[in-house]
């Protein structure tokens, strides 16, 4: 690192903003770090610049209307309001109050029977109905059901069909049978306890009946007064539980001086060296009562940087940490509860879905977590279809549930639901055609043909194109595909609207027929030019007036017609000392058409396969802003680089066959007080809290800042609530909603315990990207390096009571210097020569768009020694013994020539063998008999039938599917042309131009002495 890298200290760095060429939530001046608060008011000076309104195909908030996933301050009388008229007439509510969907045996589909210990149903759909389960496409191993989310595990095995719980409904309710429901004067409003407050209770699980007399002092209304014994509990209904409104405000402090807080344990940095764990980083549990913390949302789909959030925006910044929230809201579950239901309960001031964080003022009345408004429980919403019984609406699957799926009525769409609409976008210059990538995609398709996402309206369509574009006819009772060309790229037509686009089951046999004729067709073209920006105006033509995913597949720098580019990397650019140019956009043609795109529901993928530079900065735009995902293969070749070719292989088929959402908006709210700013990912801002996806996909992750606009002195818990409206691929309206609660804390000390040191990583990687582009890289490097300096700055003279010496961090955050020094080092950021521009382009890209677990992967990678792997504290998974090693600190110093090592980096594993690796393994794990034998380009391990070559190949293959891309394997010695970039990610090593860990321990603890 070179020591201009540290210039600019303690907030000198430029303004932090949401630049021209982010999603432009707000702009707002900063001329401190990462942490400046926005301006009040921001809010209100939204541009307005967006996509034009897409008519009567567009579901979401145009005009200001309604959005379907809710609009706050909305305060429609009845559902048919929410989204102005319904296009399609509105279905009759069915006699019985609870509705059934009319392929379901049951109202919630999700339940079936269970047996004892599984009370959802593995798929998605109940039986009986001719829908596969949502999850078909999952590259989820079994061992998913493991990491099952804990919130979807809350009911007790027999509830559903048990008698009412002890501590149930009052007597006189027990004998209601099912609907059809009695009149409400019937039911008489359950008493309330004498002691409760306010005579709330919280949403409770089955397992309310839980001993009185717990740990949570605040149970009690004088929760400042020694807790009393509460026997009197039980006599009463509703039980008066663990409420949300009831809980102290110092209820984390006093949880944490009931144990030892390891999270605040004071470690010494120049000390201490082994920081990592023996495991795998684990996130933090919020400091919640045991009944709520069941219920959260897991930390796999939704996190928060801080697990305690601050009660002000002072205390907030005085902690000086990032406030943001990490999500995965289309995450691949192996379990998911379903609803159907003809009424969606939600609050009708904000819009909230409810969900197990609201608390029912009685058995009629539900008080909404995110606004505090009062709302009438509906009628059907009594009949708990889980049990099939009445009076206990708090035990509704909605209500048990953080994570859940809603089949959405009528009222949540404007138009039918679109169909699967893909179209294929190909390069066939000559460039293209050389590298071999076209027979990869075209067998890849057909391949996976019967596997894309749909029924049996779904489309497909192909468009090729090099200095023209070539359309193919593919309309039913053709006896071959017929190609149309269009030369004229400044103005591009359709030459036959109706036939390109044919559906894929009344026209398979001519799509076989052209997806098997394609690599041939242009394999002696000597067309080097490429129209790329003609051939997606065309494509977006063809998709417009449905909607769908269109899949560009591009090699070489587009050079004519619209959105041409021009080289922008000097040779000499590759070796920035400090500041790197163009890494903005150098047209802003590909914006726009994403825009254009994202307002009629189309998603651009992007697939770059090039040696040469591309200016994936510009192009990339076409996919970030329409929501769509962007994959690189740097040097691609069939022939001369297999590793790339079966990367992009495995990459394809997930591509091709993950689950897919189309049309979708995802709406991000949270408890009064708390407002979002700035958005990260691939999406299009459409209002303040309403992101615009024209396709969702289950491999996508999204980041969002936050500040505290008003004081939450009086709140003890916070919610936030992400809703994905989403076409599935089979037509259905579908609403997947996540409700995170966390607790609100005053005291520094309780925000530093509950910091989640990976989620704060990965929100300020997203912001350092956004900085280098809208600043520079210099600006974004000094921002990273004050981040860690200032939190153990205020750490040390906040939190700490007896000043020590030394570079002190709470336990929580010791790994946070590091990460901080492994994004200066992660290419994105990296001032290293060797650097191309498009691979830290895509790096910055993949910063933002991955989600959590995936990316620290790449930020810190795992090393792990693999020569003498044992079964000693392995996993068992399906039947197979995964070997589980202690991860390495990544230092030249844990390696040894004696042994072997694999290090994961997420999109790529290296095995090193050491010079003097014990030949025992060389034979039983590599096949040779010496180390000189060891292939130099060696991609896959041999199948032998030794405990030696098990072992590993059961690590390698479990630490594969635990992810939806493929890592592609390299084994490399020393002699190997890949060792330098193995060596680059020993991140605690001094390199040419970068500290090593413990220089860079120094440099902090010398500005935070300063
Ligand atoms: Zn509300």
């Amino acid at each position: 690192m070179s020591s201009g890298g540290f210039a600019s200290q303690n907030g000198a760095g430029g303004s932090y903003t949401n630049g021209p060429s982010q999603n432009p939530v707000g702009v707002y001046p900063s001329n401190q770090s990462f942490m400046a608060p926005p301006l009040p008011g921001y809010m209100n000076s939204l541009p307005t610049k967006g996509p034009p309104p897409a008519g009567p195909s567009c579901y979401s908030g145009n005009r200001h209307q309604p959005s379907p996933v809710g609009t706050p301050g909305a305060l429609p009388a009845s559902p048919s309001h929410r989204m102005g008229p319904p296009q399609a007439s509105a279905t009759p509510p069915p006699p019985s109050s609870y509705s059934q969907h009319p392929q379901q045996p049951s109202s919630w589909s999700g339940v079936t029977p269970a047996p004892a210990g599984n009370h959802v149903s593995p798929a998605p759909y109940a039986s009986g109905t001719s829908t596969p389960p949502v999850f078909q496409n999952t590259m989820q191993p079994p061992a998913a059901l493991q990491h099952a989310p804990p919130a979807l595990n809350v009911m007790a095995p027999h509830q559903p069909y048990g008698p009412p719980p002890a501590f149930g409904p009052p007597a006189a309710m027990r004998g209601t049978p099912p609907p059809p429901v009695p009149p409400p004067t019937a039911v008489p409003p359950p008493p309330l306890a004498p002691h409760s407050e306010a005579g709330l209770y919280l949403a409770q699980p089955a397992q309310m009946n839980r001993p009185t007399g717990s740990s949570y002092p605040s149970l009690q209304p004088a929760y400042h007064s020694p807790p009393a014994p509460a026997p009197q509990q039980q006599q009463h209904y509703p039980q008066p539980s663990v409420s949300a409104a009831q809980l102290s405000p110092s209820l984390a402090a006093m949880s944490l001086q009931s144990q030892p807080p390891e999270a605040l344990r004071v470690v010494n940095l120049l000390q201490e060296r082994s920081l990592l764990p023996a495991g795998a980083v684990t996130p933090p549990a919020p400091c919640l009562p045991q009944d709520l913390q069941k219920l959260n949302c897991s930390p796999e789909v939704f996190r928060c940087t801080l697990t305690s959030i601050p009660q002000t925006q002072s205390l907030l910044n005085k902690a000086k940490l990032p406030l943001g929230l990490l999500l995965h809201p289309f995450k691949d579950l192996s379990q998911l509860p379903v609803v159907t239901s003809s009424n969606i309960v939600r609050c009708r001031s904000c819009r909230t879905y409810i969900n197990p964080f609201v608390s029912f003022v009685d058995a009629r009345r539900w008080k909404c977590n995110l606004c505090h408004r009062v709302n009438d429980v509906p009628e059907e919403f009594m009949y708990n279809p889980v049990s099939r019984s009445y009076g206990a609406p708090h035990k509704r699957p909605e209500v048990q549930n953080a994570t859940i799926e809603f089949i959405a009525p009528s009222e949540y769409m404007l138009r039918p639901p679109q169909p699967a609409v893909y179209l294929f976008v190909l390069d066939v210059s000559h460039n293209a055609v050389e590298t071999g990538y076209l027979d990869v995609v075209c067998q890849s398709l057909l391949d996976n043909l019967d596997s894309l996402p749909g029924d049996t309206r779904t489309k497909i369509g192909f468009i090729t194109f090099d200095s023209t574009i070539h359309f193919y006819n593919l309309q039913e009772g053709l006896s071959q595909p017929q190609m149309l060309i269009v030369s004229d790229i400044d103005d591009v037509f359709l030459p036959t609207p109706d036939s390109l686009l044919v559906n894929l089951n009344e026209c398979r046999e001519l799509v076989q027929d052209l997806l098997a004729s394609l690599p041939q067709m242009f394999s002696r073209t000597m067309e080097t030019q490429s129209g790329l920006g003609p051939a997606l105006q065309a494509a977006f033509k063809l998709l417009s007036p449905t909607g769908g995913r269109m899949s560009v597949f591009q090699t070489q720098l587009p050079t004519v017609g619209i959105g041409a580019l021009k080289p922008r990397e000097e040779p000499n650019q590759r070796a920035p000392a400090k500041d790197v140019q163009n890494l903005s956009p150098a047209t802003d043609f590909y914006k726009k058409l994403a825009l254009d795109c994202s307002g009629h529901h189309v998603a651009v993928d992007l697939f770059l396969l090039s040696a040469q530079y591309c200016d994936l900065s510009s192009l990339g735009c076409i996919s970030r802003y329409s929501a769509g995902s962007v994959y690189f293969y740097p040097s691609y070749h069939k022939q001369h680089n297999p590793s790339q070719t079966e990367r992009f292989q495995k990459d394809l088929k997930r591509y091709l066959t993950r689950k897919i959402g189309f049309e979708a908006v995802m709406r991000i709210r949270c408890t009064k007080g708390l407002s979002m700013h700035t958005f990260h990912g691939n999406f299009f801002v459409r209002s303040t809290d309403l992101l615009s996806l024209a396709n969702v996909n289950p491999d996508a992750g999204f980041a969002v800042q936050m500040s505290i606009e008003e004081n939450l002195l009086d709140l003890q818990v916070v919610s936030f609530q992400a809703a994905l409206l989403y076409t599935s691929s089979k037509g259905e309206r579908r609403i997947r909603v996540h409700t995170l609660c966390l607790p609100v804390v005053n005291s520094l000390s309780d925000i530093f315990a509950g910091a989640d040191v990976q989620a704060i990583t990965a929100l300020l990687a997203s912001m350092a990207v956004d900085r280098s582009v809208t600043a520079s890289l210099g600006d974004a490097r000094d921002a990273l390096i004050n981040a860690a300096i200032d939190t153990l700055a205020s750490y040390r003279s906040s939190v700490l009571s007896v000043q020590q010496p030394g570079l002190l961090a709470p336990a929580c955050l010791r790994l946070f210097p590091l990460y901080i020094l492994a994004l200066l080092k992660h290419k994105a950021f990296r001032t290293s020569a060797g650097t191309r521009l498009d691979e830290r382009v895509f790096a910055m890209c993949q910063l933002k768009c991955q989600p959590l677990a995936y990316l620290m992967l790449m930020v810190h990678p795992s090393l792990y020694r693999v020569d003498n792997l044992s079964d000693e504290g392995a996993l068992n998974v399906s039947d197979r013994t995964i070997p589980q090693p202690r991860a390495l600190q990544l230092s030249v110093e844990k390696l040894n020539r004696d042994a072997a090592f694999l290090m994961d980096c997420g999109t790529v594993m290296y095995l090193w063998i050491g010079r003097n690796c014990n030949p025992v393994f060389l034979t039983q794990v590599l096949g040779v008999d010496s180390y000189a034998a060891v292939p130099l380009n060696m991609n896959q391990l041999p199948e032998l039938d030794t405990a030696e070559s098990s072992r590993i190949r059961a690590l390698i293959d479990w630490l594969r599917e635990r992810r939806p891309f493929h890592p592609v394997l390299h084994i490399i010695r020393d002699e190997s042309p890949l060792k330098a970039d193995f060596m680059q990610n020993m991140i605690e090593d001094l390199s040419e131009s970068a500290l090593s860990y413990y220089e860079f321990l120094l440099h902090l603890q010398q500005q935070i002495c300063k």
